[in-house]
């Protein structure tokens, strides 16, 4: 990229202040280096010390990774089905499940789980992962291989299962007494039990230390918990001195899109996005019941860019304004599994001039209907837009989407975000700026592990509270 000023070739921070390794082939994957170019720099630096652990990370992935001679022997330990001895390497296996947002969201939760306790994060790739984004660990793979033992069983992993953790619990099957299993199944969905949440207690994790291998399946961004434990304390105050850019440094580390699907964000960005002076996210999703598009959420939708002047007004007595030279230009770009609110927007801007002289420009790349999650293109076009959304100056969110979540935490934005219509009427205000840009962590635990009785967990810590969108959810500020 040539900086205008000086007319030379701008030395950018393609490692972004040591968050990525150098020891990538830059053509592989080019979002990798080449998304610095498309970023604002961000005012959130990764502290020394998670640059640090990044990279002691990346040679135990290295070390551990597939069909390495270290994990060769940890499945040999696998399928004898106990645990015999210590095993060099141990490992959390995500399991794919939900939609691609939540799914970016429990990749980031399940990596800092292993940063945390010294284990190899692999990912099972589901349908698309490996289409989707590139590999985040040089010169090994995080992809759980299609050999894996346990993998045509993952859809039959639940609560009831004998192998799972809160169900071992409940029946008291295990205590760091007894011989443990070479593997335990972790269920962290938003339906978990008592027992399955006492995976956020010390004890637990006490003993769940020494099993090789835990298979995780999760939809929820489960950090801020994590940052109630004792254990984990010291560790994630010197990782993330900033709480509030936690996702946004893992995301930044972690999700890549690949070729394709950069080709998808980088064409688009040319086209409508690059030239405007300001460019607007506006991230529309609704949970309410029946198909969109709705009368009360264009409401919502206007009031908010208006209300929060992010947007300028229309002048709807007059056909022309006074031509200026050079007017100032806003890019907005929607995104929606609906047109309808996209072409409202601009319309409006379309058939009358704005109070400022302002100029608005209207897009949304994409108008799928439904949810498609199975589906590789939808979910490429899903990531393009997430990621587009991203590049904004300033964002509009929807609230519960993690959809929403992702975006923000990527471009390290604190969105404004349109509260949850109630009765199929928009709410008043319309929207609200967020405590941070930190995703919300929709079914917490609300449990005191030393007390044994239930305490308001956003009662604890300044930095973990409930959330804006959603008032049982917990996120760090
Ligand atoms: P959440 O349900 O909003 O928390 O987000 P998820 O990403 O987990 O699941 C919603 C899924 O619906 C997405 O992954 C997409 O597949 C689809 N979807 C929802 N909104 C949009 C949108 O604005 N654009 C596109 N392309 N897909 C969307």
């Amino acid at each position: 990229a040539l900086d205008e000023t000086t007319n030379q070739e701008e030395p950018k921070d393609k490692l972004v202040s040591g968050l990525l390794s150098a020891n990538f082939n830059e053509e592989s994957c080019l979002s990798r280096y080449q998304s610095v170019s498309y970023r604002k720099t961000s005012p959130y630096k990764p502290s020394p010390y998670l640059v640090s652990r990044l990279r002691s990370y990346e040679n135990l992935h290295k070390r551990c990774g597939p069909h390495t001679e270290a994990y060769d022997k940890a499945l040999e330990q696998l399928n004898s089905g106990v645990k015999i001895g210590d095993s060099e390497c141990n490992y959390v296996v995500w399991i794919s499940f939900s939609g691609l947002g939540n799914r970016i969201l429990t990749l980031a939760s399940a990596f800092l789980y292993a940063l945390l306790t010294n284990r190899v994060l692999l990912a099972d790739p589901g349908n698309d992962l490996g289409t989707l984004l590139c590999e985040p660990f040089p010169q090994t793979s995080w992809l759980l291989p299609l050999d894996f033992p346990l993998k045509g069983k993952f859809e039959s992993f639940d609560q009831k299962f004998t192998h799972c953790h809160g169900n071992m619990l409940s029946t008291k099957r295990i205590s760091a007494e007894r011989t443990l299993p070479s593997f335990l199944y972790l269920h962290l969905a938003h339906d978990y039990n008592e027992h399955d949440k006492l995976f956020f207690c010390d004890d637990e994790q006490s003993v769940l230390h020494k099993v090789p291998w835990l298979i995780m399946k999760t939809n929820n961004y489960f950090v801020p918990s994590l940052f109630l434990m004792p254990s984990f304390e010291n560790e994630l105050k010197k990782l993330f001195p900033e709480k509030e850019a936690v996702f946004h440094h893992l995301g930044r580390y972690l999700f890549h899109p690949t070729n394709d699907v950069w080709g998808l964000i980088t064409r688009y960005y040319e086209a409508y996005l690059a030239k405007a002076d300001e460019k607007i996210g506006i991230q529309i999703r609704t949970f309410e019941p029946g198909h969109g598009p709705f009368d009360y959420v264009m409401d919502q939708i206007q009031s908010c860019f208006l209300q929060e002047k992010l947007l300028p007004e229309i002048k709807m007595q007059e056909s022309v304004k006074i031509h200026s030279k050079n007017p100032i230009s806003k890019a907005v770009l929607m995104t929606s599994l609906s047109a309808g609110y996209y072409e409202k927007v601009r319309d409006m801007y379309w058939r009358y001039p704005t109070a400022t002289g302002e100029v608005i420009g209207v897009y949304q790349p994409s108008h799928e209907t439904f949810q498609q999650s199975e589906n590789k293109m939808h979910n490429k076009k899903a990531l393009a837009e997430m990621y587009l959304l991203s590049l904004s100056d300033k964002l509009i969110t929807s609230s519960w989407s993690t959809f929403g979540y992702v975006a923000q935490g990527l471009g390290g934005l604190t969105p404004w975000i349109m509260y949850k219509p109630e009765n199929q009427t928009a709410t008043d205000p319309a929207c609200g700026r967020a405590m941070s840009m930190e995703p919300c962590f929709h079914a917490p635990p609300f449990y005191d592990c030393k007390a044994k009785r239930g305490i308001d967990t956003g009662r604890v810590v300044p930095h973990v509270r409930h959330c804006e969108d959603m008032s049982w959810g917990l996120k760090l500020v």
